[in-house]
């Protein structure tokens, strides 16, 4: 009495061949796009001096990727290097994002990839220049439930969330809202960012397609 059987098996392979095409259907394609991350050294300005190794910040885009891996956007870290900041950069720390953005030279900046430049301390947390996202190393958040459990992977995602067009959306619990643990994104802020990330990713460039600057 084995044709039942048969039967049975061939319906079921039928219906997780369907269950598999509806996940396909559901789950878009993942839009990887490189990093190139800049480590800022500096003598003579210890705020600009930062102290992040190498493994820190494989360990922080390995949360970066956990916390967009829900709009299926992935960064991949095409270099970390050790910057040594300009010396001729202008000391109004005020005109915040002057100051960093001109102690970076210019030569070392990726025009294919995104670029992220970690320091020790601006006010506040982080920007988006235009150019690059900017992350002091001793970043803080207002730690709410369900957030993150670090400060650092939060701020990059947060500020990557502007590279890709988001703007604040002042809402506790998510990416986009400032200086919390937060980091859910609405569909529509998904859509966003997947329009901005496949646009990034056929233009093979890190500048022309980015959101407008952001100051934290
Ligand atoms: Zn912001």
């Amino acid at each position: 009495m084995k044709p039942p059987v048969r039967t049975g098996t061939a319906a079921l392979l039928i219906l997780s061949a369907g269950i598999l095409l509806l996940r396909a259907d559901e789950k878009p394609a993942t839009i990887t796009l490189p990093v190139r991350v800049h480590l800022l050294q500096s003598a003579k300005e210890t705020d600009l001096h930062t102290t992040l190794t190498e493994a820190d910040v494989r360990r922080v885009f390995g949360k970066v990727n956990k916390v967009w891996a829900q709009a299926g956007i992935q960064f991949r870290i095409e270099s970390i290097g050790k910057t040594a900041a300009l010396d001729n950069a202008p000391a109004n720390k005020d005109a915040k994002d002057r100051w960093v953005t001109d102690a970076v030279p210019k030569e070392r900046l990726a025009t294919n990839a995104l670029n992220v430049c970690y320091v020790k301390r601006v006010t506040p947390n982080g920007f988006w220049t235009g150019k690059m996202a900017v992350v002091k190393d001793t970043a803080k958040l207002k730690e709410i439930p369900g957030g993150i459990d670090e400060p650092l992977p939060r701020v990059t995602s947060h500020e990557l969330g502007h590279a890709l067009g988001l703007p604040h959306r002042q809402d506790t619990t998510n990416l986009m809202a400032s200086g919390t643990t937060g980091f859910a994104l609405s569909a529509e802020e998904i859509r966003i960012a997947r329009e901005h990330a496949a646009r990034r990713s056929s233009a093979g460039t890190g500048e022309k397609t980015g959101g407008g600057k952001q100051a934290d």
